[in-house]
């Protein structure tokens, strides 16, 4: 007689709700039956910007097949920092470093995953609002108020995670002290550049209390289009609690924090000031940023992948593929012969480490370049070399 398949729960259907998703199917392709849960209703394509990855993780996740290749990026060779310059249009280089990356559409990203789903997975939408262990199960309750039960649950459900509160209720994500605003701009409405910036080059604009990362990104109509992150420190009393863990969406930004969003232009060269002001203001999204990191990302039947686990802040540029490598290491633990509980020790062994030191290289970028940034206009490329060797220098 066959033995029962195992029951495995994917909490959370984005880019580690995706890749565990896949991770869980490929490890137990005969004796198991996985199932996602995404309260989104609507298709998770439309709402994402743009995601950095490094060029040897692409590699990485080719080679595991959790990457599509056909998947449209662009290619970034370098970075180059910029300050304002007096009246210059396009302000001053202070420092150019490599930076090998590709830059793909979150949207584009998280469809590739979506399709490698295969169909004996089901995907459903539904929210879930609770996860109990018990001694023979786990019991996974929905926002209808009924409930499910499965062999082992995995929390993809980002910093807010649900599975998280389960197994860890004290632990909550703590606010760094500022924000980051996103958004795209099609290349075709942004102001004349001549020569500013090459398509192949990320630029960083940094100002007194932040700066302003940019790239090119694939369009999600197929051309490319300018992604742009910028990080400060909201002043005191503006905005929503932060540290209750919350993020503004598109539409959701009121009057008074965009008013200070503007003031922010007014620190950047002229060129830049021009492109964020051209930015519809409907489409600008902002979240403030976290460090998150659990004690344990595995315990009994319950487990946690992706932002649930450990949220490294933006600058690591990991998320994306920190969940999914989250995924792999499990896939790879069940290939080798083991059963999910040793999958998941075995999981939890090796990540957790690399999520304390991706939370702690995030806390350090973000100290360096916007808590406690240098005198950027003194900066030329030798300072450079020797504040970004400094900065990286205290990552432990
Ligand atoms: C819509 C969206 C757009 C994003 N866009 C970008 C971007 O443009 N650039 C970037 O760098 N990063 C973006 N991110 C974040 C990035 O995906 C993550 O930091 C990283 O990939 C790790 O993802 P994750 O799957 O662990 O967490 P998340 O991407 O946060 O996904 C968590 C998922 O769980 C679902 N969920 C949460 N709670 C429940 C619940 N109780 N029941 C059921 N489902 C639940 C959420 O709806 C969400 O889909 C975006 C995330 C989302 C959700």
């Amino acid at each position: 007689m066959n033995a029962p398949a195992t029951r495995i729960a994917v909490v959370g259907g984005s880019i580690a709700g995706c890749a565990m998703a896949l991770a869980a199917h490929r490890g137990t392709p005969a004796a198991g039956e996985v199932t996602v849960f995404e309260r989104s209703l609507g298709e998770l394509q439309d709402r994402g910007v743009g995601v950095g990855i490094h060029s040897a993780l692409c590699q990485e996740l080719l080679a595991e097949d959790y990457l599509d290749p056909r998947t449209p990026y662009v290619r970034l060779a370098g970075r180059k920092w910029i300050t304002s310059d007096g009246d210059s249009y396009g302000g001053k280089v202070v420092g150019y470093q490599d930076f090998p990356f590709r830059a793909y559409n979150w949207g584009s990203l998280w469809q590739a995953l979506r399709d490698r789903i295969p169909p004996g997975v089901e995907y459903r939408t539904r929210r879930v609002v609770s996860v109990a262990e018990t001694p023979d199960d786990a019991v996974v309750t929905f926002a209808d108020g009924t409930d499910e039960r499965f062999d082992v649950v995995l929390g993809a459900d980002g910093y807010r995670s649900a599975v998280r509160s389960a197994m860890f209720p004290e632990v909550r994500p703590r606010y760094a002290g500022y924000l980051l605003w996103r958004g795209t701009l099609p290349v075709s409405d942004l102001p004349e550049q001549d020569g500013l910036w090459e398509p192949h080059e990320a630029v960083g604009v940094a100002f007194p209390g932040g700066h302003l990362i940019m790239y090119l990104i694939p369009g999600r109509s197929g051309t490319p289009a300018l992604n742009w992150a910028l990080y400060s420190a909201p002043p005191a009393g503006l905005g929503p609690r932060w540290d209750d863990p919350t993020s503004l969406p598109q539409g959701g930004v009121d009057a008074a924090l965009f008013d200070h969003f503007d003031s922010l232009g007014e620190n950047m060269p002229p060129y830049w000031r021009e492109m964020l002001a051209r930015m519809p203001r409907e489409e600008i999204l902002a979240q403030p940023i976290y460090d998150l990191c659990v004690p344990a990302c595995a315990t009994g039947r319950l487990a946690l992948v992706g932002d649930a686990a450990a949220v490294a802040r933006p600058h690591t540029g990991r998320g994306a593929v920190k969940a999914v490598q989250d995924a792999v290491t499990i896939q790879s633990a069940l290939n080798r012969g083991m059963d999910w509980p040793g999958a998941l020790r075995a999981y939890a062994e090796q990540r957790g480490p690399v999520n304390r030191s991706l939370v702690e290289l995030g806390r350090v970028l973000g100290d360096a370049t916007v808590l406690d940034p240098p005198d950027w206009r003194e900066m030329d490329q030798a300072g450079f070399g020797r504040w970004w060797a400094d900065a990286i220098g205290r990552w432990t």
